[in-house]
C-alpha cells in the first residue's frame, strides 16, 4: 500500500466493438480502487475529434461540457473522474486531436522542426506521448490512467493507438493496456458471443498493441468457459478477462471491479504488491444509503435538452449525491422549457416538490424557464436556479415584482429597455467563441446571516463559472429593496454570484455551477440543502 518510490505507472484504456461501453466509468473505478489502496492517481481523456475542446459543441453532440478549476472546458468523463476520486482535474487531463495539431502547427510556424517534414509519425505521435507523460512529470502521481475516446479501428484514433504502441515499447512493465469490449447476449441462441471481442483485439494487434487485460461489458455473467475462450483467442490470462456486468448505478462499478479483481490483476501485472486491500468503507456506506432510501421526492429539472440526460450529467449526479446524504431517492422529472405555457403550467408542476432551472445559452425555451420561476416563487416551492436559471429568476422578478415588463437579458434581447442581465464589460470586445467565457474557479464572498451563509457555513468560497452575461448592478438596489438579496459577491469585480429571496422558504440562484464540485466524498452543500428542503415541502 502507499506511494510508489520509483517512477509513475501508465495505464491505457481503449475501447472496442461499440462506443458507450462505459470506458470513463471503468477508468474512474480502477482509479478509485488504486486510490483506496493509498496510491495517487489521475485520469486523462484523449478525444480524437478536431475541436480544440468540447466548449463549442452542442450538448446534443457531446452531452455536458464539464469545467475544471483552472477553466478548461472538457469532456463529461472528467466529471466522473472528479466525482469518483474527489481530486480536481485540469487542462492537462483532457486533450483533443485539435489541441495536438494546434500545438504541432504552432511549433512548425515557429521553426522548431528545423526544416523537417512534419508528419503524423513522429510529430503528431510525439505530441500525444508528450501530453500523456506530462501528467507523470514531477512524480505527482503514482498512476496516470489515460482513456482513449472512440473505438479502435476508427481512422481518428489511429495516431493515439500508435502512440500507445510506442510508449508500451519504451516503458515496458511500467505500462499496461486495458481494452474494454462488448460480449453480447443473443437471446435467440441463448448464448454470449465472443466474436466481436476477438475481432476487436485482432484490430489492436494489427496496430501492434496486445491488450494486457480485457474488460468485457455484458448483460449476463461470463462463465468459466467464456472467459477461457476469450483468453485463448486474445492472448490474455484467463484471470485477466474481467466481467463488467450491466448495473443500475455507476457508483456500484468500483465494487463490482473489486469483486472481479481488476485492481489486483492490474497491480500484479505492474509488479506491485497486492497484500493490503483497498479501503472502501466510505464508498460502501454511500452505496448502502443510495440503495436503501427511506423516502423519495420528485424534483423538476427544467431545461431544453430533456431528451438527453447527458446534457445535465453533473446536475443529475449532484442530486443523487444530495439525495444520498438525505437518505432519499430523488426522482427527477425532466421538463422541456419550450413546452411550458401559462395554460399547462399548473398541470406540469403540480406533483413536484422542488424546481431546478438549468443553465443554458440562447433564447430557445427561456420564456418557459421564466414561467417556471414565477410558479415556484408565488407558490413557495423550493427553487434552485443555476447560471441561466438564476438569470431567469432575476428577469422574472424584475418583470412581475419590480414592474419592469420589458426586463430581459441582452443575450436574448439586445435592445431591451431594462437590461437586468447584461454582457460583462471584458466580454464586449471578444469575437472568438472557443474558450473565451468567464471560465473556471472564482472567489465569492457570502453575506453573513443569509440563507446561503447558513448553508455553506462559510463566508469565503470559490465556485466554477461558465458564462458571458451577469447581473447589471444598476438594478441591484431596487432588487434588494423588494426582497431579492445578492447574498454572494465576487470581491474583485463586484459581480453578483448568488441571489436569494427573503420571503420564500428556499429560493436561491447562483451564477456559477455548483454541480461541477459535488463528489461522492463531498456532496455539494447547496444541493444537499435544496433536497432537504424539497423533502420538507413534500411532507406538507
Ligand atoms: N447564457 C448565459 C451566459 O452566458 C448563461 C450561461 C450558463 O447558463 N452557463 O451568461
Amino acid at each position: 500500500m502507499g506511494t510508489l518510490k520509483d517512477s509513475t505507472k501508465y495505464i491505457f484504456v481503449t475501447g472496442g466493438v461499440t462506443s458507450s461501453l462505459g470506458k470513463g466509468i471503468i477508468s474512474a473505478s480502477l482509479a478509485k480502487l488504486l486510490q483506496a489502496r493509498g496510491y495517487r492517481v489521475t485520469i486523462q481523456k484523449l478525444d480524437p475529434y478536431i475541436n480544440i475542446d468540447p466548449g463549442t459543441l452542442n450538448p446534443y453532440e457531446h452531452g455536458e461540457c464539464y469545467v475544471t478549476e483552472d477553466g478548461a472546458e472538457t469532456d463529461l468523463d472528467l466529471g466522473h473522474y472528479e466525482r469518483f476520486l474527489n481530486t480536481p482535474t485540469s487542462q492537462a487531463n483532457n486533450v483533443t486531436t485539435g489541441k495536438i495539431y494546434q500545438s504541432v502547427i504552432d511549433k512548425e510556424r515557429r521553426g522548431d522542426y528545423l526544416g523537417e517534414t512534419v508528419q503524423v509519425i513522429p510529430h503528431i505521435t510525439d505530441e500525444i506521448k508528450h501530453c500523456i507523460q506530462l501528467l507523470g512529470e514531477n512524480k505527482q502521481y503514482d498512476f496516470v490512467i489515460t482513456e482513449i475516446g472512440g473505438t479502435v479501428g476508427d481512422i481518428e484514433s489511429l495516431p493515439y493507438i500508435e502512440a500507445i504502441r510506442q510508449l508500451r515499447w519504451e516503458m515496458g512493465r511500467r505500462s499496461l493496456v486495458i481494452h474494454l469490449t462488448l460480449v453480447p447476449y443473443l437471446s435467440a441462441a441463448k448464448e454470449l458471443k465472443t466474436k466481436p471481442t476477438q475481432h476487436s483485439v485482432k484490430t489492436m494487434l494489427e496496430y501492434g498493441v496486445q491488450p494486457d487485460i480485457l474488460v468485457c461489458r455484458s448483460e449476463k455473467p461470463l462463465n468459466e468457459n467464456i472467459r477461457k475462450k476469450i483468453a485463448l483467442f486474445c492472448n490474455v490470462d484467463a484471470n485477466s478477462v474481467i466481467e463488467s456486468i450491466d448495473t443500475n448505478s455507476i457508483y456500484k462499478v468500483p465494487v463490482l471491479m473489486r469483486e472481479e479483481k481488476l485492481d489486483k490483476v492490474t497491480l500484479r501485472k505492474l509488479n506491485l504488491p497486492v497484500s493490503t486491500p483497498p479501503e472502501l468503507e466510505n464508498w460502501k456506506s454511500f452505496l448502502s444509503k443510495l440503495e436503501n432510501p427511506k423516502k423519495d421526492v420528485v424534483i423538476g429539472l427544467v431545461g431544453k435538452y430533456v431528451e438527453l440526460m447527458d446534457a445535465y450529467k453533473s446536475i443529475i449526479e449532484s442530486l443523487i449525491h444530495a439525495g444520498t446524504v438525505n437518505e432519499c431517492k430523488v426522482n427527477i422529472k425532466m421538463i422541456h422549457s419550450e413546452h411550458i405555457t401559462p395554460d399547462n403550467l399548473e398541470n406540469t408542476m403540480r406533483e413536484l416538490s422542488g424546481l431546478l432551472v438549468a443553465p443554458g445559452f440562447g433564447d430557445r425555451g427561456v420564456e418557459g424557464k421564466i414561467l417556471t420561476v414565477r410558479y415556484a416563487r408565488e407558490n413557495k416551492i423550493p427553487f434552485f436556479g443555476i447560471c441561466l436559471g438564476m438569470q431567469c429568476a432575476m428577469i422574472e422578478f424584475a418583470r412581475n415584482v419590480l414592474n419592469l415588463p420589458e426586463a430581459h437579458s441582452t443575450e436574448m434581447n439586445p435592445s431591451t429597455s431594462d437590461p437586468i442581465i447584461d454582457i460583462m464589460e471584458e466580454q464586449k470586445k471578444i469575437t472568438i467563441k472557443g474558450g473565451t467565457m468567464r471560465l473556471g474557479a472564482y472567489p465569492c464572498n457570502i453575506k453573513e446571516n443569509t440563507k446561503t451563509n447558513k448553508i455553506y457555513n462559510k463566508t469565503n468560497i470559490t465556485e466554477r463559472h461558465r458564462h458571458r452575461y451577469e447581473v447589471n448592478n444598476k438594478y441591484l438596489e431596487t432588487f434588494e429593496k423588494h426582497g431579492m438579496i445578492a447574498s454572494g459577491i465576487n470581491p474583485q469585480a463586484d459581480l453578483v454570484e448568488i441571489i436569494e429571496l427573503d420571503n420564500h422558504p428556499w429560493f436561491i440562484g447562483v451564477q456559477f455551477h455548483p454541480e461541477y464540485k459535488s463528489t461522492v466524498a463531498s456532496p455539494h452543500p447547496l444541493f444537499v440543502d435544496f433536497v432537504r428542503e424539497c423533502i420538507a415541502y413534500s411532507g406538507k
